[in-house]
């Protein structure tokens, strides 16, 4: 039997569910990135707090902390990148294997916050990488880091 889309009455009936492996893929991606333990400055602090039991990252999934960029998906930029560290960043971005996203939490890695007009400070880390999301503040609560991953959630769902 061939079913068409608009069969729904019939997909209900029978408990079919119909996909590809592309988007039962992206759906598992979606609930489950594993960040790279990465952070510099104040910004990290709250990325560490959002882990913790008062706001419990764990309820969305995205607990996984990874300390090898070979086990990340995630780069979550928290903080200034200095000049220094650039190519560091860009090196364990290179590492991480695809499909991989990029966030920018705080001021500092979105524009280089109160750094900017410094020597050693990069003015964003889109100057070096692609980023799917950002999270302004300074610093931004773990609430607005949620906010943010559930967007992300919502790009890779649809990808
Ligand atoms: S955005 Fe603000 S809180 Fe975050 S690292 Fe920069 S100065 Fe610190």
């Amino acid at each position: 039997m061939v079913l068409e889309d608009n069969d729904s009455e019939l997909l209900e009936k029978h408990n079919i569910f119909v996909t590809t492996l592309e988007k039962l893929w992206n759906w598992g991606r979606s609930h489950s990135f594993w960040p790279l333990s990465y952070g510099c400055n104040c910004c990290p602090i709250e990325m560490m707090a959002s882990g913790a039991n008062r706001f419990d990252i764990a309820r969305y999934g995205y607990e996984v902390f990874r300390a090898s960029p070979r086990q990340a998906d995630l780069l979550l930029v928290a903080g200034p990148i200095s000049l220094k560290m650039k190519p560091v960043v860009e090196r364990l971005y290179a590492q991480m294997p695809e499909p991989k996203w990029v966030l920018a939490m705080g001021n500092c890695a979105i524009s280089g916050g109160p750094f900017k007009d410094g020597y050693s400070i990069l003015p964003g880390v889109d100057s070096i990488l692609e980023v799917d999301v950002y999270v302004p503040g300074c610093p931004p609560r773990p609430e607005a880091l949620f906010y943010g991953l559930l967007e992300l959630k919502k790009k890779v769902e649809k990808l």
